[in-house]
């Protein structure tokens, strides 16, 4: 059986090229871990090793590996309608997953919902979307002015040129600067640090002052302001008040900007409520979803807009159309996926077995705030931030990027070695696992954590 894991892992090294992994690292600094089967929050490995799924697989499963209802939800469909063209071709699984997003989508007193969903079919392809739309709106109406984003310092939506162009972490960003798009950055509400919640709203509100004045200074130059609503996550798991969406929406409504909302890694559950954006009861016009949207088990992205962004591009002229397209736009075993992931949250109540789970997460994580390396424990809803003080010499100076530094390897490796995928941030460990996740799991979990941090104490 051993055999058979080490096998794979130098299979796997003499073909594949992993995502975000300088591959020198691979056999000896990062150990290579060939997963045979997922089972609830465990994945398992070749030579029967369990590893307990405390990301959530980049954030995408919500319930669990192998959830035996969206499996069967797959199949059926599989055995029905596997993918079909989406120009000029409908099918029912796109139609009713875009109905049921409609329905729960976050909605702002005073505001027309949103009301057309379009489909991509991965997270950074939908931000595209979203950019591509919001400066052909403008340029519908005849304002093609209007050709910058404003984006925050420390977000991340995506990979591909116009997603990296509105992200702010500088190693993913910095080689392909010459390519990007000249976007404007402001600062980020960012609570770290706060000691209660009057220090946070004041984050919030120094934070909107400033986008303010970046938009004053704009005048008739900005399309669309970009954010990664309550938590940028990928920017450390750092964490704001809602009172920063509150201030956005008003500032864009008062200049005329449109908003985009990426609920891609929030959405879905993870803040505690569905949508992070209801926390502030405000609307965007344009939101994107993904990861969790099918429950962890194929790409898919879902745009939705109001009926205003929607309008604007119905013409006479093929020019005005929003003609983007991916092969696999609203592919139906995706859609059924997603359906199926839905069907589950209501089901089993899952937001509100969660609250229930995260408040086992936040007394489990408590007792870390006392230990000498930590800066900060911080929480949102399913999502538990453990921030570090900053590693000496660590070249990414505390900009969040995974597993960084030697400190994020041995924090990695002793995660591992607890039976515990824990892929730490900078400086930032933290935990974001699958919502079927129970108490004895949790305590694993907490754990690992335990001999994480004592793997980040200098002398180790
Ligand atoms: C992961 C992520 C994306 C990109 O999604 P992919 O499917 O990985 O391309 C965009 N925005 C946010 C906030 C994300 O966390």
């Amino acid at each position: 059986m051993i055999a058979a894991a080490s096998d794979w892992r130098a299979r796997d090294l003499a073909v594949l090229w992993h995502p975000c992994t300088q591959m020198r690292e691979h056999p000896d600094a990062l150990p290579l871990f060939p997963v045979a089967h997922g089972e609830g929050a465990w994945l398992v490995g070749f030579d029967g090793r369990r590893v307990l799924d405390g990301v959530s697989s980049w954030w995408t499963n919500l319930h669990g590996h192998a959830e035996p209802r969206i499996a069967d939800a797959i199949g059926r469909q599989a055995r029905t309608l596997e993918q079909v063209i989406l120009a000029g071709f409908s099918h029912a699984p796109a139609v009713e997953l875009a109905e049921r997003l409609l329905a729960c989508a976050p909605q702002q007193a005073g505001r027309q919902p949103l009301a057309k969903v379009f489909y991509a079919d991965n997270g950074s392809s939908g931000v595209e979307v979203a950019l591509k739309m919001a400066f052909h709106w403008f340029h519908n109406r005849g304002d093609s002015r209007r050709t910058r984003f404003v984006t925050l310092a420390n977000s991340y939506h995506g990979e591909t040129l116009g997603a990296l162009s509105v992200g702010d972490i500088p190693l993913y960003r910095r080689v392909y600067a010459p390519l990007l798009l000249d976007v404007l950055f402001a600062p980020s509400p960012d609570a770290f640090g706060s000691r209660d919640e009057a220090a946070a709203i004041a984050c919030a509100e120094r934070a909107a002052d400033a986008l303010s004045q970046l938009l004053d200074a704009h005048p008739g130059e900005v399309c669309a302001m970009i954010l990664e609503p309550l938590v940028q996550c990928a920017g450390g798991m750092r964490m704001h008040h809602p009172r920063y969406l509150q201030r956005v929406r008003e500032l864009c409504d008062r200049h005329g900007v449109l908003l985009i909302a990426d609920e891609i890694a929030v959405g879905f559950g993870r803040t505690g409520t569905l949508f992070a954006c209801e926390q502030a009861g405000i609307q965007p016009d344009l939101l994107c979803l993904s990861k969790g949207l099918t429950g962890g088990f194929l790409p898919l992205c879902a745009v939705l807009a109001t009926q205003q962004v929607y309008d604007g591009f119905l013409d006479d002229s093929r020019e005005r159309a929003f003609l983007h397209s991916h092969s696999y736009s609203g592919n139906p075993l995706a859609c059924a996926a997603a359906l199926a992931s839905l069907d589950i949250l209501h089901a089993d109540d899952v937001i509100e077995r969660n609250r229930g789970t995260a408040a086992r997460m936040t007394a489990l994580a408590a007792p870390f705030a006392q230990h000498p390396q930590v800066a900060e424990v911080r929480q949102a809803g399913m999502i538990v931030a453990i921030e570090l003080h900053p590693e000496a010499g660590n070249a990414e100076d505390g900009h969040a990027v995974e597993i960084a530094g030697r400190r994020g390897l041995r924090m990695y490796r002793a995660a591992l070695d607890h039976g515990v995928l824990l892929r730490p941030l900078g400086d930032v460990l933290y935990w974001m696992p699958p919502y079927c996740i129970d108490d004895a799991q949790l305590k694993v979990l907490a754990g690992a954590t335990a001999a994480a941090l004592e793997e980040a104490s200098p002398c180790a």
